[in-house]
């Protein structure tokens, strides 16, 4: 099948909405071999032989087809199996004995809503809601591929360094797609994607928007460019590239923390220790761990703000050298030392909060630091900083609201959805990853796109985001919710002959094995918030 991006959009004088698309154009439509797709708003025309503007509906033999197999789930599969397309039949009869040597997992089987098809326009119930069995109660799950206007991705980058200013704009390709968001212990965190990117701006940054947002749902690396900061390449579950240098630590904690830390084993090797850090700097004698340890004072006198005793604010700009600052000497944090308290001879360690930069010194008759070589022993304490730091990766978390239309494929009431999931009667899943359910009204989920099967996310031009979401509860509270319960199929039917329309439906279904770490969706509660 020949995949293009620019066929399918509407064109002059054919119908541009699924009312226009009555008998005479639909008649039109086929007289010109081609096919309406009304899987999204953007309506594509398309002809025989080609897909749509999205790559996931074509047009085969002058029907409309979901291009992509949908995928099964189960605790293990072989790798025989493992994403090996097998084909639907298209009607129980074609198939009256019923036997596929697959069936014999129909109790163990989860359908995601990766390339199941979806809903739109919105009152259509679920392609997929599906029966089974679960340690003997009966019970359902509802599978569709949202459309999402409103989603973006929180990125979590572990890295001291600083990437760039609380606020400040995130680019892709020279677009605006996100911004730096408040960091967290240990980590930079961006915001990247969402409505306001995706629909206010123009056309290419709504664009690039969705292609990065997409790359970055389905684990690909990302390029971006942060105003007043740094160059980054992201990817889920990798290690950030900042400024062409792969990161390597997350650091131990903060300056403070890490004095606390390490403080019994520091003491009796040094006589002051500072851990530089962009945030708390920390400086031993002076803190309370070296209180609790009788160390004397050491007369060193910081620059930046004292918040509490041993712990300083602002001892230099945000950068990428010493511990998230801008230094590349460590002794320019140091403003002077009291001679009524330091003495020469005075042994001092400098270190970042990882370890990464280290420098050792004594002060000399003139009460001035010189650098020397680190003895073995307190070497052996900064490695054990450095042992003691993760590995610097990149979190990515999908964070998507469900609350609106796509809650009709489920229910004919869907407030009735949004209060069972609250009230932990449904489970939400996104490509059988569990996903969090934020508190409050609607149904916002997160979900880490590492635990969801690859290319779990595609694109859509209006332009959004297609995800999967699945929907797991017993039969009796689906049925109590007002569910669609005349489509309800048996997990049988299900693995035979796929959705129940036909209607830009997948032609083949996929096995893959669940992440290892998850649980398995059917017969557990919702994440709730
Ligand atoms: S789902 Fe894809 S093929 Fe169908 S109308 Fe939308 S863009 Fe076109």
């Amino acid at each position: 099948m020949e995949h293009t991006k620019t066929d399918g959009l509407p064109e002059e004088g054919l119908p541009t909405n699924a009312a226009q698309a009555s008998e005479p154009a639909a008649t039109g439509l086929k007289s010109l071999g081609k096919v309406e797709c009304n899987a999204c708003p953007v309506l594509c025309k398309i002809s025989e032989g080609r897909t749509g503007a999205c790559d996931r509906y074509a047009n085969q033999d002058g029907h409309l087809i979901r291009v992509d197999p949908i995928v099964f789930l189960r605790q293990s599969v072989d790798a025989s199996e493992q994403n090996k397309p097998v084909a639907f039949v298209q009607t129980d009869a074609q198939n009256p004995e019923g036997w596929d040597g697959d069936l014999l997992h129909a109790n163990k089987a989860f359908v995601t809503g990766i390339g199941c098809s979806s809903t739109y326009p919105d009152y259509k119930p679920a392609p997929f809601i599906v029966s089974s069995q679960h340690e003997g109660v009966d019970t359902v799950t509802v599978v569709t591929e949202g459309i999402f206007s409103y989603c973006s991705f929180k990125i979590k980058i572990d890295t001291d360094r600083y990437l760039g200013p609380e606020q400040a704009n995130v680019r892709c390709e020279g677009e605006v797609v996100g911004h730096v968001t408040t960091a967290e212990y240990g980590s930079q965190m961006l915001s990247l994607g969402g409505v306001h990117h995706l629909t206010g701006g123009s056309k290419k940054e709504g664009k690039v928007t969705m292609n990065m947002m997409a790359a970055l749902g389905n684990k690909q690396a990302v390029e971006l460019a942060i105003d007043g900061g740094s160059h980054l390449i992201i990817q889920a579950g990798q290690a950030p590239i900042v400024n062409g240098v792969p990161e390597q630590r997350m650091r131990v904690g903060c300056g403070s923390a890490a004095i606390g830390i390490f403080a019994q084993q520091f003491h009796g090797l040094v006589d002051e220790v500072v851990v530089v850090d962009d945030h708390i700097t920390g400086v031993l004698t002076e803190h309370q761990a070296g209180r609790c340890l009788d160390m004397p004072r050491s007369g060193i006198v910081m620059r930046g703000r004292r918040s509490t005793p041993g712990r300083y604010f602002q001892v230099a700009n945000p950068g990428i050298g010493w511990g998230g600052t801008d230094i590349a000497d460590p002794l320019s944090i140091i403003e002077r030392w009291d001679p009524e308290q330091a003495w020469p001879g005075l042994r001092l360690l400098m270190t970042s909060t990882t370890g990464e930069h280290a420098s050792w010194y004594r002060l000399n008759e003139a009460l001035q630091p010189v650098e020397e070589d680190m003895p073995a022993d307190v070497r052996k304490i900064v490695d054990r900083i450095g042992e003691n730091c993760e590995p610097s990766l990149v979190s990515v978390l999908f964070l998507g609201g469900a609350g609106g239309s796509l809650r009709a494929g489920v229910t004919v009431n869907p407030i009735g959805l949004t209060r069972s999931i609250k009230q932990a009667l449904v489970n939400v899943t996104c490509g059988g990853a569990p996903a969090y359910v934020w508190p409050g009204g609607g149904i916002t989920v997160m979900a880490d796109v590492l635990g969801m099967p690859d290319n779990s996310f595609g694109t859509v031009p209006t332009p959004a985001i297609v995800a999967p979401i699945e929907f797991t509860m017993r039969l009796s509270d689906y049925q109590a919710l007002g569910g669609h319960m005349d489509y309800v199929r048996s997990m049988e039917s299900v693995l035979r002959t796929g959705c129940w329309h036909t209607d830009g439906a997948p032609q083949a279904r996929v096995w893959q094995s669940i992440a290892p770490t998850h649980p398995w969706p059917i017969g557990q509660p919702p994440m709730l918030g």
